[in-house]
């Protein structure tokens, strides 16, 4: 208490000092558990935003804002504010988080959680190599990261190393040698170069489907093949070995990201991630949402191959008249409405609705979480083997907001007959996301791009066209057949 109260009084008296600075006093409770014999803070002065904590006339170290000196936006597109401590000989005493937007931390990673990450950081030295995560790096020491906080955590961290050197390295700790170190987003595209080079791969092969599909599609047996494979590479490598399942957030943080100032740093520390996003980028323009939500969404793959799976089970299916079917297209826009205007707000706000998404359930924390979320989640799997893919249907912002993007594709791929939706109704019954009209044309916007219909519109056993056009060829084989060779001579 004393400490307190005589910390209290000289800080006041420092006030000046820090104002010409333009520092941000350290909460003196938070010095006191960083340097529990401190009864000074002084404004450090030059071009690091430190302050100098100490006991009587001796330097205990410094106590510094992360993102006074280092700010990275995270994704919240704001810097995580967490005041660190580091002793005179350059060892961290400790980091407090002050405040945060984090959507990821708010719900889904509790308070204690986040306080065994952050408190891995006492004790080691300022200057040390030191990765998150447990794949070893000769000379640097591992701390584990937060379970379905991967970005926020690699963020925190660089923000916490990097000012922690900025304030070891300039005026009194110059003496410590500071080791080169290489950024922490190259650092994971090293480590994570397999995962880099299994989804490449994936994605080549995509596109060359997506290429040659009027040649695959034919191929009826090699096409299904591909397709369920694709589904499982999806579910599996993407969604549980890379947890690269993309999410509204992305999104959100990417419009508050551009408003508050650019920066790569966020971007480029999913190395997965960041490739994922930017193939929907580029398929997106292309081919519309139908690539990302019928090949390479996680849980999509999961609630198709349970449906497929149900479908050979013989269950009975649910869908729901045409009418009611295109009014509950109409809540995942109005979901994503409600998403984006709070998020104007402030991130942290939107983070409770963010839950409308299942993903972090179902991947990141695979169903390890709260009753009420796994049921939820549970919910919408069940669900699926009754009515394909009702969530990404009437519920996912994700997918709606693909969809608007969805405006902006160059090429339709997809092709129709004139008999579509008159006199033939095969591809709009059997479109198993409901994109195609009665009348025949493809919702782009819906579609799913899964290549169904266009296995159908080549079949000569579903097909009229082709029907025909296969009866005709049959009847001109069986003329050919029974003219002797005689007569034509
Ligand atoms: S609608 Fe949503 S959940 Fe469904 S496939 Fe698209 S992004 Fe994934
Ligand atoms: S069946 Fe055709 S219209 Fe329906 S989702 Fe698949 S590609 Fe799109």
């Amino acid at each position: 208490m004393r400490n307190v109260i005589l910390l209290l009084f000289l800080s006041l008296l420092s006030q000046i000092s820090l104002a010409d600075s333009e520092l941000s006093n350290a909460p003196l409770d938070s010095v006191l558990s960083l340097f529990p014999t401190a009864d000074v803070v002084k404004a450090k002065r030059g071009e690091v935003a430190a302050q100098a904590v100490f006991a009587g006339d001796s330097l205990l170290g410094y106590v510094f804002f992360i993102d006074e000196i280092f700010p990275i936006p995270a994704y919240s597109g704001r810097p995580i504010r967490a005041l660190v401590g580091v002793s005179h000989d350059g060892v961290i005493q400790g980091v407090i988080i002050i405040s945060h937007e984090e959507p990821i931390l708010v719900i889904g990673v509790s308070d204690e959680d986040l306080a065994t990450y952050i408190n891995q950081y006492a004790g080691l030295t300022g200057i040390g190599r030191v990765k998150v995560g447990r794949q070893k790096r000769q000379g640097y020491k591992n701390i584990d990261g937060i379970t379905g906080a991967t970005i926020t955590a690699m963020v925190l961290h660089r923000s916490i190393m990097e000012s922690a050197r900025k304030v070891i390295t300039s005026r009194q700790l110059s003496d410590i040698e500071v080791p080169d170190e290489s950024e922490i987003w190259i650092q994971n595209w090293e480590d994570k170069s397999w995962q880099i080079l299994v989804l490449l791969i994936g994605l080549v092969l995509l596109t060359a489907m997506l290429f040659f599909q009027d040649w695959l599609v034919v191929r009826t047996r090699l096409f299904k093949f591909l397709r369920i494979g694709y589904l499982l590479y999806t579910l599996v490598f993407i969604g549980y070995i890379c947890l690269a399942q993309l999410s509204i957030v992305n999104i959100l943080t990417f419009t508050q990201v551009m408003a508050r100032g650019f920066s790569w740093d966020t971007f480029l520390v999913d190395p997965v991630i960041f490739v994922l996003w930017s193939y929907v980028a580029f398929s997106l323009l292309l081919w519309g949402r139908g690539v990302y939500c019928g090949w390479l969404c996680p849980f999509g793959a999961l609630q198709e191959l349970i449906q497929k799976l149900s479908e050979r089970l013989k269950f009975k299916h649910y869908d729901f008249p045409t009418m009611v079917h295109e009014r509950l297209w109409a809540f995942k826009y109005m979901i994503l409405m409600v998403l984006l205007g709070l998020s104007l707000k402030s991130i942290a706000m939107v983070s409770p609705f963010i839950e409308v998404e299942p993903f972090k359930t179902v991947f990141s924390l695979r169903f390890q979480r709260e009753w009420w979320f796994v049921a939820y989640a549970l919910g919408l799997v069940i669900l699926a083997i009754f009515n394909t893919k009702l969530y990404c249907k009437y519920l996912c912002p994700l997918g709606a907001a693909l969809s608007i993007g969805t405006r902006l594709r160059i090429f339709d791929w997809l092709r129709r007959r004139k008999q579509c939706g008159s006199p033939c109704y095969t591809c709009a019954t059997e479109c198993s996301v409901g994109a195609i009209k009665i009348t025949g044309e493809i919702i782009e916007n819906e579609c799913h791009y899964c290549l169904e219909c266009q296995a159908t519109y080549w079949d000569e056993h579903k097909c009229p066209e082709m029907v025909a056009q296969r009866e005709r060829r049959e009847r001109r084989e069986r003329r050919i057949k029974i003219v002797p060779t005689t007569e034509v001579e």
